[in-house]
């Protein structure tokens, strides 16, 4: 592809809520999005087509779903109405960005560059797991291992059962009082003797009689068939191996945003690597190149605030070409 001619108006790259809804409202402006929605890979940055909600069984949280929707089910349901109203999905994965000039090149892991007047990021946030092989069978297949306890921990599964959270930071804390509301017991489970999280979240869990911060202690495996029965952990202190009976387990141990192929662009990243953008609208640093989703909002992170940002994205970019023409 080369000329000016050839670049397309709108860009989205990433293929979650943000990506499918920035796109369902460019398609309906006639501006004939692209959207590059990846190949899934888990090197040298994990990839993954959807998003997080791939990774999600039941979603009861999303507006107009009463009977509640798996992910997988939700993400296909925004790529048929994008698709509807005319946006081509590719599965170009995108490795590098030049936007020094308009029309802006973004080059792919097959080589392929693509031409844009604007682009949307909306790549997401990966959350972090701690690797062990049964936490992510369990994850993948519903089986009481999560990373989101607002999006499953209301699920009728997890109601007066004993949970485990991993990780001391303001996320874990969040999650552990959130999840007591409705668990018989919550263990904070923390590799060291103190936590990392702000001090009024931390009193928050220490002062919930429903809360116990298991300390110096990481999770070594997930035992469990169909679903989780327990934890095996491992003190860091003594080395000493004990079991922990839980029936679901909510990992909280940062995210990491999918931002690597943005190295050296220009586009202003925070000090975690999120996309940074102007708080009245979702222009990033970059005039021209708009954000939304997980990957410029490390605070919410959700299947319906991602979709909102996808639409505000669209505006905005949509407005900035009518300036611009
Ligand atoms: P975080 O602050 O980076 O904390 C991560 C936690 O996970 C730490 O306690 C860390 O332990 C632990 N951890 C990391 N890797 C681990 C592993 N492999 N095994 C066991 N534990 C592990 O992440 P976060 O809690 O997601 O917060 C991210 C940012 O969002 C922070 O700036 C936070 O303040 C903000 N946030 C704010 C709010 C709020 O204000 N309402 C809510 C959520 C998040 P160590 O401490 O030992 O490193």
């Amino acid at each position: 592809m080369s000329g000016p001619a050839e670049s397309e108006q709108v860009v989205i790259i990433g293929s979650g809520p943000a990506g499918w809804t920035a796109a369902i409202y460019a398609a309906r402006a006639n501006l004939e999005p692209l959207c590059l929605i990846g190949v899934p890979r888990t090197n040298p940055a994990p990839v993954l087509p959807g998003g997080q909600l791939m990774l999600t069984t039941e979603v009861e949280n999303y507006p107009g779903f009463p009977e509640g929707i798996t992910g997988p089910d939700m993400m296909q349901a925004f790529q048929q109405q994008a698709e509807r109203f005319g946006t081509r999905a590719s599965g170009l994965d995108v490795v590098s960005c030049d936007f020094t000039s308009r029309p802006f090149k973004l080059t792919t892991s097959d080589g392929t560059v693509v031409q844009a007047e604007t682009v949307i990021i909306a790549t997401g946030a990966t959350a972090n797991w701690l690797g062990l092989e049964n936490e992510l069978r369990l994850a993948t297949s519903g089986g009481g291992v999560s990373a989101c306890a607002v999006c499953d921990g209301a699920l009728p599964m997890f109601r007066d059962k004993p949970l485990g959270v991993v990780g001391g930071g303001d996320s874990a804390m969040e999650e552990a009082s959130y999840l007591a509301k409705f668990a018989s017991k919550v263990y904070v489970i923390n590799r060291r003797d103190a936590l990392r999280a702000s001090q009024t979240m931390q009193d928050r869990v220490l002062s919930n009689d429903k809360i116990e911060v298991v300390w110096n202690s990481v999770v070594s495996d997930v035992v469990g068939d169909k679903v989780i029965e327990a934890v095996e952990l491992e003190d860091t202190q003594t080395g000493a191996h004990t079991r922990l009976d839980l029936t679901g387990l909510f990992v909280a141990i940062g995210h990491t945003p999918a931002t690597q192929f943005l190295d050296g662009s220009g586009v202003a990243l925070d000090e975690a690597g999120y996309v940074v953008i102007d708080g009245s609208s979702c222009r990033t640093s970059i005039d021209g190149v708009f954000a939304a989703g997980d990957v410029a909002d490390a605070t919410y992170r959700q299947a319906i605030t991602a979709a909102g940002m996808g639409c505000r994205a669209a505006l905005d970019a949509e407005r900035w070409l009518a300036e611009h023409e």
